[in-house]
Formats: structure tokens, sequence, C-alpha cells
């Protein structure tokens, strides 16, 4: 040992700043065995599982040995690395090595082994460090904890190398290849599915479910997402939830307007029979609940099932192609524009403060590509591109809180029928080419549109709304063929 290393090793054993982090284990192994397997630095990683990987191949005193260490917890994601002098080798009794590279930290760590008889050895681990970082408590504390993580996993080490000895009567490299490698790798897939779920998790919340709230006017509110959007309109004592979302997001909602607004949901609107709008009507069982006059015919022909579990949700107060509401003393105009998005479509304006505020419903998908209904008193392409048009025509200055996607003006809708008129020329185009769908498909190009795709449920089936379903629905609606098939296996 240079006498540099003597005296920092004296300085050690004065400190005092913490007790050696230390341990042995006897194994069923000759010492000269042992002493063979350990020697080998590059083999570390297989048998002991502190390390992730070590640069040299043997101990030579007065050499650097450069590793890096797992973290102290498999799902810690972070790999650290280490450089060390070696300052004792004896071969079949000890290695030790000083860590001096850090700042306010001088670590000694020794390997040492010890021949007990009759083909048996005692193989331990020792650790200690001094400086600023272990004086300091939260440097303290992972430091120890390292330290501790790097003896259980040596002495766990040394046992398996038992356990090969015993098995092989030799320690080679390719058994200890054998052991280790399948479970590291299968550890690391898993952990990459882990963090792949993990993160679409996370991304689906924040895209789709997370709420938004947005106050329109004094006492208008957009709430968005989570479902189809809503709108609460508030004026006296009296509360009007126009679309109510689906579970989850309909529970969160329920929960917003409680936390919220001082005063319950007194009246309902639907502005379609589709699922995303209406399930959360049973949330608020006192309410009285409005829509198109077809819409609780529409919720028994094509939600039946749901529906005939949920008779009291079902919309009591049904309107005919106009019709005023009132919310305290604020009415609320309902619009049937004719088939659009589906044959029982309302919209709500609201004039308040010289200003239009209109719930679209799903007439208006502001930013996303539209989900189009193809079934029985499902969508009019052509009706529900008047429909906007005319929304623009009528309300020019109008804030509009579209069924999905970000509140939107008659800038966004116009454009959103722009959309819709090229979806269809490019269509009728393509079957007055004779085009197949398949063929229009991969065709007809909608990535200029920057439309972003949504998720709709249907029979436990996750659907996206993309381009290319856009492309399969509208070709059928122009086809007249209209063949449903929501879990979109075309
Ligand atoms: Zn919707």
């Amino acid at each position: 040992m240079r006498a540099d290393a003597a005296s920092r090793k004296e300085a050690l054993d004065n400190s005092n700043e913490m007790a050696p982090v230390q341990g042995t284990v006897d194994v069923d192994v000759p010492i000269t065995v042992l002493w063979e397997a350990f020697a080998h630095a590059n083999w570390w990683p297989r048998w002991n599982k502190c390390f992730f990987w070590a640069h040299n191949r043997d101990l030579i005193e007065g050499q650097r040995l450069v590793w890096a260490f797992q973290p102290i917890r498999w799902y810690y994601l972070y790999k650290m690395f280490a450089i060390a002098n070696i300052v004792e080798v004896e071969k079949e009794k000890k290695v030790t090595w000083e860590v001096t590279a850090m700042p306010g930290f001088y670590a000694r760590h020794t390997y040492h082994m010890e021949d007990l008889g009759g083909g048996r050895s005692r193989f331990g681990s020792w650790e200690q460090a001094m400086g600023s970082q272990i004086r300091a408590g939260l440097t303290r504390r992972f430091w120890i904890a390292h330290f501790t993580f790097v003896k259980d996993r040596s002495l766990e080490g040394a046992k398996m190398l038992e356990s090969i000895y015993r098995h092989d009567g030799r320690i080679s490299e390719a058994a200890l290849h054998g052991r280790t490698n399948w479970a590291r790798g299968l550890a690391l897939l898993l952990l990459f599915f882990l963090l792949l779920i993990g993160s679409s998790v996370a991304w689906f919340y924040e895209s789709y479910v997370r709420l938004t709230a947005v106050e329109i006017l004094p006492g208008v509110t957009a709430v968005l997402d989570g479902g189809g959007n809503s709108t609460l309109v508030r004026d006296g004592d009296q509360l009007l939830l126009i679309d109510t979302k689906f579970p989850p997001g309909s529970t969160l909602l329920r929960r917003w307007i409680s936390k919220h607004v001082d005063i319950p949901v007194s009246m309902i609107v639907n502005t379609h029979y589709h699922y995303d709008h209406t399930q959360g009507n049973t949330q608020y069982p006192r309410a009285v609940i409005y829509a198109y006059q077809n819409v609780p015919d529409l919720m028994r022909k094509r939600d039946g099932a749901w529906w005939s579990q949920h008779q009291a949700a079902m919309p009591t107060k049904l309107v005919g192609d106009e019709a005023t509401i009132r919310v305290g003393s604020q009415p609320v105009l309902l619009v049937h524009p004719g088939p659009a998005h589906t044959q029982g479509d309302l919209y709500a304006v609201i004039h308040r403060d010289d200003k239009d505020v209109v719930a679209t419903g799903d007439i208006v998908f502001n930013t996303y590509y539209p989900m189009m209904d193809l079934g029985d008193g499902g969508m009019d392409l052509h009706g529900l591109r008047a429909a906007v048009q005319g929304l623009v025509d009528k309300y020019p200055n109008a804030i509009f809180i579209p069924g999905h996607g970000p509140i939107a003006n008659s800038e966004d809708l116009r454009r959103y029928a722009a959309y819709l008129k090229s979806l269809t020329d490019s269509i009728d185009s393509a079957q007055h080419d004779g085009v197949t769908e398949d063929e229009a498909v991969a065709r007809i190009d909608l990535s200029s549109w920057h439309l972003r795709k949504l998720p709709t449920f249907h029979d436990n089936h996750l659907c996206w709304s993309n381009a290319a379903m856009n492309i399969h629905w509208a070709y059928q609606l122009e086809a007249g063929t209209r063949i449903q098939r929501l879990n979109c296996t075309f």
C-alpha cells in the first residue's frame, strides 16, 4: 500500500463518521476456486447483482477499477458509474480499492476471503467512507443505503457461486452467463413494458379523461373532455347541464359540479342520443331531461341493453324543431338543425351580455376527426355540412362549445365545414372513378387538415376515429351501404 493511501486509511479509521458496513458468508467452495472466480472483475455483473458492468478483467494493485452500479432498487432508473484505485491485492485473501474522485467523499471497500478448511471458505464485504457527503443527512442516507445494497448483493453473489460450484464442480464463465442474463433481460423487458403502459395511460388520461373547465361568460362554463364536452348554465337557483358525459368522466363531472357550484343540477339537455353525451344522466336523478323528440327511440333502438337498465335516466321533456327553455330568467334556445351528426341533434344558444354562446353537441368536432354513426338514425354527411355552415351564417360572432375539442369560433367552424366538403368531394370522385373503399383509404390524404384522432368505445371495443376511419365511414355514407362496424374491423 502506498504512503498516501495508508494515511487516508488512518484518517478513515479515526473518522467515526460512519460505522463500516460489513458482513460475511460461509460457502462450500474451496478458496482457490472462489478466488479464481472472484478475481475476474469483468465477471462480477454476472454473479454480483450490485454491478451493472465492470471494465477491468483482472485485479492489479496500483491500477484503476472502472465499473457501473445497478440502482439500489431495480426500478430506479439510474446506473452509477464509479472509478476507484486498487490499493491492495492479496491473492486468496483480499482486494481493497479507494474511491477518491468525488468531492466531499472518500470510500474504502474491501472484499476479503478466508480458507475455513475442508473445501469451505468465508467471503466478506467491508466498506467505510468519510467526508462532507457522509456528514450531510440526505447524502449520508443514500450512501449508507447504497453500501448496504452492495454488501447484501455481494454476499448473495457468493452464495450463487456456491450453488454453481455444487452443481458443476467448477465455476465457469459459461455457467455464470446462463445464470443471470435471461433474468436481467426479462426484468428489463418488463420494465420497458411497464414504462410503456404507464406513459400510455398518463397520455390517455391527459388527452381524453382529465376535465378542463373554462368560464365562457359569467354563469356559462364549459367543462371539456372526459367524454363529450359539457356546458353549465346557471341563473338564480337553477342550473342547466348540457351533455352529461359517460363513466368515468361523468363521475368526475358530477364531483366537479358539487365542488364548484353551490346548487344542484336542475335540468339537463342531451344534444343527441350517443352514450358519451347521455350516460351521465344517471348522476342527476332529480333533474328534468330535455332532448329532441326522437332521442328516446334512438336510445332504445341503438343502445337498448344499456337504457333498459337505466330507464329513469332517459329524457322525458321532448322538444320539436325549436324550443326555448328557461334557466332562472335566462332563455336557452334549443334548435334541431335537421339530420346532421345524427337524426336527433339539438344545439343550444345562450344569449347573454350581448354575446352568443352555442353548445353545438357533435355537430362540431373541433380539431378532431369526427365520429360518424352509420347506423339507423345516425349521420347525414351532407346535412351535417349544411348544419355547420348554418351555424357560421347565423352566429358569426358566437363562441362555440363543440361536442369534442377546444372552444371554437366561426372561423374554426368554417374550417370544419371545409374539411367535410373536401372529404365528401374526394369520396365522390373516387366512387365516380370506380375506386374501391380500401383503395380510397390508400389514395385519399387527409394529413394536411392536421386533425387529431379520437377514441370511441362501443361494445367494449376501442375504436379510433382517425383519417382511415373517416374515409371508410364517408365512403359508405356516400355509397349508401351504411354497414355499421363500430369496432373498426374493416
Ligand atoms: Zn360525442
